[in-house]
């Protein structure tokens, strides 16, 4: 509580005794009306209203300035002391009143309170109310009191708004920081402490952490700030970390505060954390994706990715597949078991789908029994074969229901992406098309939608389940093809080349099952195969008393970055004792192609087991010559294409020639196959070609055929 200042005070007891012991004479009176003319012009010029009570006579002198504070022109006030205290708020006029008596009653040297005062158009104005008895009588009664009335409306109306907004800043469920124009925290909120964990204490004089650095972050600081400096705010979803280290996201805005001046004095971040919310969103939107009964992405969500899945293949090639999948009879088994054997069945039916392809792929279930499959990134039509051949297998197997184990067969159309449709929507009609042709052509079968593509694929997929049976079952020969040393003419080595006993379509060369091979990976275990049975009969040779001859082995692409083909060799030269000398793998240029530190790793591994390395087929692939001196190599093999028309094409005449010379330089052994003629062998003779291959001396022989040759063949053996 304000008491009266030293000067306040004297200014009013001035007043009161001049007002007192002047009244008669004219010359002080006219001081007198000099000084409250003074007074009055000091007090009109602020927002003090004066009175002056005669305790006695009730009457109460208001100053202009105290009746126009309350609407009322000067002089349209009674001069009582009733026409003051009837304005007084009833909520506040005890208290006042109570003040007044103390004060008349000489318990307090003074009165002062604020309250409300009734203005003239009935609104209300806040007042500071101060007051001093000034005179006695003898007997010590107060005669009259003077005091002021100060209008402090304004200051009450921003005190409330500063108490009201203290209250929402304490109590709102928002998180509110405030910073100073640098960033530094200066306050935060319950609500704060509550959301991310920190006590204020621990943040204050801090810059507040806005953004967590993760990539699911799409907004930077950088565009924030741009933002706060176009247009002093914004706001945002970003996500944050709780002190426990709980990434959550919130809704943050962000606001400057200026100054008087018009420069950033503050700045204020209000956040929301709406973990709840987008939790209720994803819900949400995964029910509006998805199929309640499976919980696969429904006919809106497959169209979604569908149309993402063309639009990058457009951009960056590869085919994309739709297979299009309806259950047959599936109406059957609704009648006669229920639907809820029929919900029970479709469930299954698409956790089996699910399981059957990678997880990039999406199987959606489109209504009643049909589900599409949507396969992106291939690089043949024959992959969507295959896809549709497993799933054709694994919804052939029963399914155990609740009461009944039951089967079914399924229809599968297949569209293909950019051969078959040019859109979304062509591509899904001509799936539908190509179901109808698999439903037609009897059940449980897939149908491409051009019928070319329905035939190969069905072809290779033959292929290749007679293939597995026969690495399973080792139908596969190896045949032996004779190299030879220019230099002396004799016998070096022989290269394994390998062919399947087919049971209907007789012996195949490797180009008409190899690449399917690669393409399942079931090369892999094939040319385990190949390599045991190499070794084991370049040894066996050896024990037969034959001069050891230097086993070629092909290996495919796959074998060498598969990573374990050192580690493979090695286990079968120990079991099969056949010293690495006489072991030459051949790899080709496209083994190379990916050189990635395991690939080379392996390449050194074999070579330090003491196997040769050749490169097969040199010159047709991407040559790159620097992974020549990169892992040590024995031989070069220049590739047939271009011994077949030497000497007559000068171009592969200098190609030869170069080859040649390319391996002599790096000290490589070169050896020449499909040589078929004595004009070829002499043009490698003069070239100083080392070694040669070729139908000239034979084809690839099997075992008997070969032995044949040992003791037949004019070129003599090695010593
Ligand atoms: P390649 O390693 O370049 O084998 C040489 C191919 O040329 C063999 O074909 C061979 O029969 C054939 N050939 C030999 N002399 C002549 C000739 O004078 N004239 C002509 N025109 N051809 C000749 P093949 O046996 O059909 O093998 C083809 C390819 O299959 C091989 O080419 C090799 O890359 C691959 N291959 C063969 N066996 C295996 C194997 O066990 N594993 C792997 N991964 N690949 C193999
Ligand atoms: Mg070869
Ligand atoms: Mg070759």
């Amino acid at each position: 509580m304000r008491l009266w200042t030293a000067e306040e005070k004297h200014l009013f007891k001035d007043i009161a005794i001049r007002l007192t012991s002047l009244l008669d004479a004219t010359q002080l009176q006219r001081k007198l009306k000099q000084s409250e003319e003074r007074l009055k012009l000091a007090l009109e010029g602020t927002r003090v209203g004066l009175w002056d009570w005669n305790i006695q006579t009730d009457e109460v002198y208001f100053s202009p300035r105290w009746q126009t504070m309350l609407g009322f022109k000067p002089g349209e006030i009674e001069p009582y002391f009733r026409s003051w205290r009837d304005r007084i708020h009833p909520d506040e006029v005890q208290k006042v009143l109570q003040k007044l008596d103390l004060c008349l009653e000489g318990r307090c040297p003074f009165y002062e309170t604020e309250h409300r005062l009734r203005a003239k158009d009935d609104g209300w104005i806040w007042v500071q109310a101060r007051g001093e008895i000034v005179e006695w009588d003898k007997d010590g009664k107060p005669l009259r009191a003077v005091g002021t009335h100060t209008d402090i409306s304004q200051r009450k109306h921003t005190e409330e708004k500063l108490k009201l907004s203290a209250v929402v800043f304490e109590n709102t469920s928002e998180g509110v920081i405030i910073t100073d124009v640098d960033k530094c925290i200066l306050a935060v909120n319950k609500a704060f402490t509550a959301i991310t964990g920190y006590e204020a204490s621990e943040v204050i004089g801090k810059t507040p952490p806005i953004l967590y650095a993760s990539k699911q972050n799409k907004t930077s600081h950088t565009d924030i700030w741009a933002a706060m400096s176009d247009t002093g705010h914004w706001q945002g979803e970003i996500w944050n970390r709780r002190k426990n280290g709980e990434i959550y996201p919130q809704w943050i805005n962000i606001s400057h505060v200026k100054n008087e001046t018009g420069g950033v004095s503050h700045y204020v971040y209000v956040f929301t954390d709406i973990t709840v919310l987008k939790d209720s969103q994803d819900r949400l939107e995964h029910l509006a994706h998805h199929d309640p009964l499976t919980n696969l992405p429904n006919r809106l969500l497959f169209s979604i990715r569908l149309e993402h899945a063309l639009e990058r293949c457009r951009r960056e090639g590869g085919k994309v597949a739709v297979l299009f999948f309806d259950l047959d009879r599936f109406k059957h088994i609704n009648d006669n078991l229920g639907h809820p054997a029929g919900d029970q069945l479709l469930i299954y039916v698409s956790e089996r789908l699910v399981n059957t392809v990678r997880e990039e792929d999406t199987v959606a279930r489109l209504s009643g029994d049909e589900f599409m499959i949507l396969l992106e990134d291939l690089s043949v039509a024959e992959d969507a074969a295959h896809v549709a051949e497993k799933t054709l297998k694994t919804l052939a197997e029963p399914f155990a229901l609740d009461n009944h184990v039951v089967y079914i067969t399924t229809s599968i159309g297949i569209s293909l992406f950019p051969d078959d449709a040019v859109d979304t929507e062509i591509l899904l009609k001509n799936a539908d098309t190509a179901l109808y042709r698999a439903k037609d052509r009897g059940r449980n079968s897939f149908q491409f939608f051009t019928k070319e593509l329905t035939v190969a694929a069905k072809q290779r997929a033959m292929l290749e389940s007679s293939l597995r049976h026969a690495v399973e079952n080792e139908t596969f020969e190896l045949y032996y093809q004779p190299q030879v040393s220019l230099n002396t003419g004799k016998l070096v080595g022989a290269e394994a080349l390998v062919r399947w006993q087919h049971p209907r379509l007789g012996l195949l060369t490797p180009d008409r099952f190899l690449h399917v091979a690669e393409e399942t990976g079931i090369v892999l275990e094939l040319g385990n195969w190949v390599l045991r049975t190499a070794c084991t009969q370049a040894k066996l040779w050896q024990q037969q008393g034959l001069p050891p001859l230097r086993i070629a082995v092909n290996v495919s692409p796959h074998q060498v970055t598969q990573g374990e083909l050192a580690q493979i060799v090695a286990g079968i030269l120990a079991d099969t004792e056949l010293e690495p000398r006489y072991l030459e793998l051949e790899i080709t240029e496209g083994s190379l192609l990916k050189r990635t530190e395991q690939t080379l790793d392996t390449l050194n591994n074999l070579s330090a087991l003491g196997v040769s390395l050749a490169i097969d087929d040199f010159g047709k692939g991407y040559s790159s010559l620097n992974y020549l001196n990169r892992f040590h190599l024995h031989t070069l093999k220049i590739d047939q294409s271009f011994i077949k028309n030497i000497p007559q094409d000068p171009d592969d005449m200098a190609i030869v020639r170069a080859i040649i010379a390319l391996a002599k330089s790096l000290r490589l052994t070169v050896i020449a196959e499909g040589v078929e003629t004595q004009a070829q062998l002499q043009v490698l003779r003069e070239q100083g070609c080392d070694h040669v291959q070729g139908y000239l001396f034979t084809a690839p022989l099997e075992i008997s055929g070969f032995m044949n040759f040992l003791n037949t063949a004019p070129y003599p053996h090695p010593e």
